[in-house]
């Protein structure tokens, strides 16, 4: 009885744990209680951060955001702010 409640309890460590990465709790609760708390801890533990650090990059290894980059009117791909032309399709673009 001791081991079952450890167990259930050690699911709610890893769906806290998952939650504070903002992942689904609950989800992750159900995975530790149906495999282990173990294998859902480690995979927990390898799963990013969602959130600030998930935002795509550029090439230059910054972070794309709505204050650094526009979506291109031709192409729609994202282009810098202050570009005068898309990288990607060599419209001319006005810089905001
Ligand atoms: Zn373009």
């Amino acid at each position: 009885m001791e081991i079952l409640i450890g167990w259930v309890a050690l699911c709610f460590a890893v769906a806290a744990w998952a939650h504070s990465k903002g992942r689904f709790a609950f989800g992750w609760f159900i995975i530790s209680l149906m495999l282990s708390p173990l294998v859902g801890g480690v995979i927990v533990a390898a799963l990013p951060k969602v959130g600030k650090a998930a935002l795509p990059r550029d090439e230059a290894g910054q972070p794309i955001t709505d204050q650094t980059h526009v979506r291109c009117p031709d192409c729609r791909e994202l282009v810098r702010r202050d570009a005068r032309k898309c990288k990607h399709c060599n419209t001319a673009l006005v810089p905001q």
